[in-house]
C-alpha cells in the first residue's frame, strides 16, 4: 500500500512538473523562430516582454525593471532560483553583505552563513549591442531554468541565485536590430551602422566601471551592490577569424590589489568552462590569451569579492552566418595548443553556433557555482577578510577640505563611496607625516572591506615590465594604464604610510555646501573664481540669462581684495542678485559684488554658439564629447558632414569643435562600399575649404587628441606632429597621466596653477613654430601608467593657440574631456570654447 502511495505521488508530482513545463511559453513560440536562425533576431521590445512572460509563468524567475536606459527604456534583470529560494531572498542577499564584513562577523557566526549562503551568478548579455548573441541566448537559457527539472538543474537552482541581465544596453539592441532588418536583403546587410549604439558612448559602455558616468553603468552597480555577486560573466564577440570562444584565465598582468583567491578563481571556472565545451565537442574554445585585468573601468567586480569572467565569441554578420575557409583562420588557432587542445577547423559560422557556445558557457558557470557552493561563498568571505586585516602602508588617504576645486573633489569621494568606500571626517584636527589636518578633512582608510577599490584609484599606478618574450621588447598595455583619481580629476590627495590617530566620524552622504553671494548694495560688478568646474557652470548659466561675460587679463584689487588674472565678472543689473542665486544653484561657487569699476584688459563674450562636429564613422569621442557639454550645461549643435559641406559656418557658430578623429576620418569618412550613400564619404575637400573660409573669417576650430592632424595636414598650421612616424617600440603611451606645465598668462589656462595634469593616449606631440605654446610637458612627465620613449616629449607641446586669418586654431593635444573622467582636465576644454568666441578689450 506504501508503494503505491509513494507511485501514485510520484505520478502526480511529475504530472505537476510536465504541466508547468507546458503553461510556460517557449522562446520558439513567442517569436515564431528559434532563437539564432539566420537573419532572425528578437529586438528590445521582444526581449522585456519574453522575460515579463516568464516572470509571470514561472515561480521561479522575478523579474523587476531597475530603471530606465539613457534613452528611456526599461532596464530589466531577471533573478533565478528555486522557488523556495525566491521565498528567501532577502535572507540570502543578507549573507552576502554580511560576509562582505568580516569586522562585524565571529568566526561562528561566519561558518554559518556560509554553510547557508548561496552562489550568486549575475550574467551581463550583450553591453556591446552589436555583440547580440548572448541577450538572444538570454530567453532560452532563462526558458530551460523554468522548465527543465533535469538534476543538473536543479542543482543549479538549489544552490545558485542567478542575476540575468538580458541586455545590458537596451537602447543599442533595438537600434542594431532596427539598423540590420532595415537593410536585410541588401547590398548592407550585416553592415556596420553609422551612429553609435547608445545615446552617448557606445562602445566605451564598459569602459564606465569606476566613473559610474552612465544611466546603464548605475543601474548594474545598483544590482552589484545589493549583491556582490562571486561571478559575473561578461558576453561579448570579437573578429570571425580567431577563436571560436576565449574564456580566461586572462594574460598578464592583473591590477595589484586585485586578491590573489580571486586571480586564481578566474583560472580555476575559466579552465572549467573551456574544459566542458570541449567535451561536448565544441571546438575553438581558447584561454590565456590577449586579453588582461588591469584596468578596473573594466572590472568592478575585481575590487568587490567577483571574478570577471569575459566571454569573446567570434563575430558572424549580426544575424548573417560567414564561411570562413581554415586557410582564413588566424595563424594563432590554426595549430592545437595548451590554451586550446582542439581547434576549430573552419567552415560555416552561424548566430546560432554563438547562441550554442554562449550557452554552454554560462551553464558550465552555473554547474562550478552550484557544485562548489560552498568555496564560492567561503572565498569571498575570505577576500574580505584579508582586505579588512591589511597591516602595510600606505594606511590611509587623506583629502583636505581646502581644495582648488572642492566641488570635483566631492564628486570623487562620492565614486568612492558609491563603490562602497567608507569614508571618514575628522571630528577634531590631527597630524600626519608632520602636518596638521583640520577639523573637517576627509580620510579614506585603507583596511576596510573595499579598500582595493580606493586604493587603485588614489594610487598612482606602476605598470610591470613584461617581455614579450626572454631578451624580447616590452610588452605593450591592451587597453588604458593609468586611472589615478586624484590626478585625473585634479584633487589633492596625500597618502599617510603610518597609521593615523584622529578622531573621525564615516560620512553619510556627501553633501556640497551651500554658495554664497557677498551682495552689495550700489554693486556695479559681481565676480567669481576659474579654479572650478563649478564656476564654469555658473558662467553657462548666466550667458544663458544674457550676461556678457568679462575675464579680468591682469590682476587687480577691489575693497582691499586682491583679485587673480582670470576672475570672472558680470556688470550688474537690477535683477542680478536674484539672476545670481539662480545661477549658483548645486554649485560651490562665490560672488562677491565689488563698488568699483576694475579699469583692466579684459577678455569678453557672450553665449557662444558651438557646433560639434558629428561623423558617420559613429565616434565613441564625438559621443562623451557630448555628454560632457551636457553635464556642464554648454549648448552645442552637431554638424554633419552635409552641414560643413554646404559652408556659411560663420553665420550660425562662432566655435567648432572636432572630437578625437584621425584626419582620414574627418575628410574621407565612411567608404562608399560599407554604408548607404547617405553616410558615406567625410567632409570632402569643400568641407575643408568651408571650414579654411569659416576660421579665417573669424571662427575658432578647436581640434582635441588626434584631430590635430586634420589642421597640420589641411590647414597647414605652423606646427609638427613629433609622435607621427615614430613606431610603437619608438614612443608609446596608451593612456597614461602625464605632468605638463602652463603658461599661466595665456586664456585657456586660466584656472590653473603653474603645474597640471593631462591625461595621454596615443597622442600628438607638437613642436611649435608659428602659435602659442600654452602648456608643454614638464621634464620627467611620467606620473601615473605606462610611457616608452618619454625623450619625446621633453620640453615639447601639449596645447597650442595659432592665429589663422581673423580666427584661430586651437589644438588641444590631449583627450581634455576623456571619457568623462578628466575632470581636471575639462577646464582647458571649456576655457577654449569661451575664449574661442572672445575679444581683448578695456573694461
Ligand atoms: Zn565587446
Amino acid at each position: 500500500m506504501r508503494k503505491i502511495k509513494a507511485l501514485l505521488s510520484l505520478i502526480i508530482v511529475l504530472f505537476l512538473f510536465q504541466n508547468a513545463a507546458a503553461e510556460i511559453q517557449s522562446p520558439r513560440d513567442f517569436l515564431g523562430f528559434e532563437v539564432g536562425a539566420d537573419r532572425k533576431l528578437a529586438d528590445m521590445n521582444q526581449i522585456i516582454e519574453y522575460f515579463m512572460i516568464l516572470g509571470e509563468q514561472s515561480p521561479c524567475i522575478q523579474v523587476q525593471e531597475v530603471g530606465k536606459t539613457a534613452m528611456g527604456n526599461p532596464f530589466i534583470v531577471a533573478v533565478v532560483t528555486s522557488e523556495n529560494n525566491h521565498k528567501h531572498l532577502g535572507k540570502y542577499r543578507q549573507i552576502q553583505q554580511r560576509l562582505a564584513d568580516p569586522r562585524k562577523l565571529g568566526p561562528e557566526e561566519a561558518e554559518k552563513l556560509i554553510s547557508e549562503g548561496k552562489a550568486v551568478v549575475m550574467v551581463n548579455c550583450s553591453i556591446h549591442a552589436t555583440e547580440i548573441a548572448a541577450c538572444q541566448m538570454s530567453m532560452e537559457l532563462a526558458y530551460d531554468m523554468a522548465t527543465k527539472r533535469d538534476e543538473a538543474t536543479r542543482e543549479i537552482l538549489d544552490n545558485v541565485i542567478l542575476i540575468l541581465t538580458p541586455m545590458h544596453n537596451p537602447d543599442g539592441i533595438q537600434m542594431v536590430v532596427d539598423w540590420y532588418k532595415k537593410y536585410l536583403g541588401t547590398e548592407y546587410e550585416g553592415g556596420r551602422m553609422p551612429w553609435l549604439y547608445n545615446k552617448y558612448v557606445g562602445h566605451d559602455n564598459n569602459r564606465d566601471w569606476f566613473m559610474f558616468t552612465q544611466e546603464e553603468t548605475k543601474l548594474t552597480i545598483k544590482v552589484h551592490n545589493a549583491w556582490h555577486p562571486h561571478v559575473i560573466v561578461d558576453m561579448h564577440q570579437m573578429g570571425s577569424t580567431g577563436p571560436r570562444l576565449f574564456v580566461p584565465p586572462f594574460v598578464d598582468p592583473y591590477e595589484p590589489n586585485i586578491d590573489p583567491i580571486l586571480r586564481q578563481e578566474v583560472a580555476m571556472m575559466g579552465t572549467f568552462m573551456a574544459t566542458e565545451l570541449t567535451s561536448e565537442g565544441k571546438a575553438g574554445v581558447m584561454h590565456s590569451m590577449g586579453f588582461d585585468a588591469w584596468t578596473p573601468a573594466r572590472a568592478y567586480h575585481h575590487y568587490h569579492g567577483g571574478i570577471r569572467i569575459l566571454t569573446e565569441a567570434a563575430s558572424v554578420q549580426i544575424a548573417t552566418p560567414i564561411d570562413i575557409p581554415e586557410e582564413r583562420l588566424s595563424p594563432q588557432v590554426k595549430q592545437e595548443s595548451v590554451s586550446m587542445p582542439l581547434p576549430w577547423k573552419g567552415g560555416k559560422w552561424t548566430l546560432r553556433d554563438i547562441v550554442d557556445y554562449d550557452y554552454s558557457a554560462v551553464r558550465a558557470v552555473l554547474t562550478n557555482a552550484a557544485r562548489l557552493r560552498e568555496n564560492w561563498v567561503r572565498n569571498y568571505y575570505r577576500i574580505f577578510k584579508n582586505a579588512v586585516e591589511r597591516t602595510e602602508p600606505p594606511y590611509s588617504y587623506i583629502i583636505p577640505e581646502k581644495q582648488r576645486d572642492l566641488s570635483t573633489a566631492l564628486k570623487m569621494l562620492d565614486i568612492l563611496k558609491t563603490g562602497g568606500v567608507e569614508i571618514h571626517r575628522a571630528e577634531k584636527s590631527f597630524t600626519a607625516g608632520g602636518f596638521e589636518y583640520p577639523e573637517g578633512t576627509f580620510i579614506v582608510y585603507m583596511a576596510q572591506p573595499f579598500g582595493g577599490f580606493a586604493k587603485t584609484l588614489l594610487e598612482p599606478q606602476v605598470y610591470p615590465e613584461i617581455r614579450e618574450f626572454q631578451g624580447g621588447p616590452l610588452k605593450t598595455p591592451y587597453d588604458v594604464v593609468g586611472h589615478t583619481l586624484p590626478f585625473l580629476m585634479g584633487v589633492e590627495a596625500v597618502k599617510a604610510d603610518e597609521p593615523l590617530e584622529a578622531e573621525t566620524k564615516i560620512v553619510k552622504e556627501i553633501t556640497k555646501p551651500s554658495p554664497a553671494i557677498d551682495l552689495k548694495k550700489g554693486a556695479l560688478f559681481y565676480a567669481w573664481g576659474h579654479d572650478s568646474n563649478d564656476d564654469i557652470v555658473a558662467a553657462n548659466r548666466l550667458l544663458d540669462k544674457g550676461y556678457e561675460i568679462f575675464w579680468a587679463a591682469e590682476e587687480f584689487s577691489s575693497g582691499g581684495t586682491l583679485y587673480p588674472e582670470g576672475t570672472m565678472l558680470v556688470r550688474c543689473s537690477d535683477r542680478t542678485g536674484d539672476d545670481l542665486k539662480e545661477a549658483s544653484k548645486n554649485l560651490i561657487v562665490r560672488f562677491r559684488g565689488m563698488e568699483e569699476d576694475p579699469g583692466i584688459k579684459v577678455y569678453s563674450f557672450r553665449k557662444p554658439r558651438i557646433g560639434l562636429y558629428k561623423s558617420w564613422t559613429a565616434s565613441m569621442d564625438e559621443g562623451w564629447t557630448r555628454f560632457v557639454l551636457e553635464q556642464f550645461e554648454f549648448q552645442y549643435e552637431s554638424l554633419f558632414d552635409k552641414d560643413i559641406r554646404a559652408g556659411n559656418l560663420a553665420e550660425d557658430f562662432d566655435v567648432i569643435i572636432f572630437p578625437d578623429l584621425s584626419d582620414r576620418s574627418i575628410v574621407q569618412g565612411m567608404p562608399e562600399e560599407a554604408v548607404p550613400p547617405e553616410y558615406a564619404g567625410g567632409i570632402g575637400e569643400t568641407g575643408v575649404k568651408n571650414i579654411d573660409a569659416f576660421i579665417q573669417n573669424g571662427g575658432t576650430l578647436v581640434t582635441l587628441n588626434s584631430s590635430s592632424e586634420f589642421a597640420i595636414k589641411r590647414l597647414h598650421v605652423g606646427v609638427e606632429n613629433r609622435a607621427s612616424g615614430l613606431k610603437r617600440n619608438e614612443f608609446f603611451i596608451p593612456g597614461s597621466l602625464l605632468a605638463v606645465i602652463n603658461d599661466c598668462d595665456h586664456p585657456i589656462t586660466y584656472g590653473y596653477e603653474r603645474d597640471a595634469v593631462v591625461f595621454f593616449r596615443r597622442s600628438p606631440v607638437f613642436k611649435v613654430f608659428d602659435g602659442k605654446s600654452v602648456v608643454k610637458y614638464a621634464p620627467e612627465a611620467l606620473l601615473s601608467g605606462w610611457v616608452s620613449g618619454e625623450e619625446h616629449l621633453t620640453g615639447q607641446s601639449a596645447l597650442v593657440d595659432i592665429p589663422f586669418g581673423k580666427g584661430r586654431v586651437i589644438l588641444i593635444g590631449f583627450p581634455a574631456q576623456y571619457r568623462a573622467q578628466s575632470h581636471g582636465s575639462f577646464k582647458y576644454f571649456f576655457n577654449s570654447l569661451f575664449y574661442g568666441a572672445s575679444t581683448l578689450k578695456d573694461m
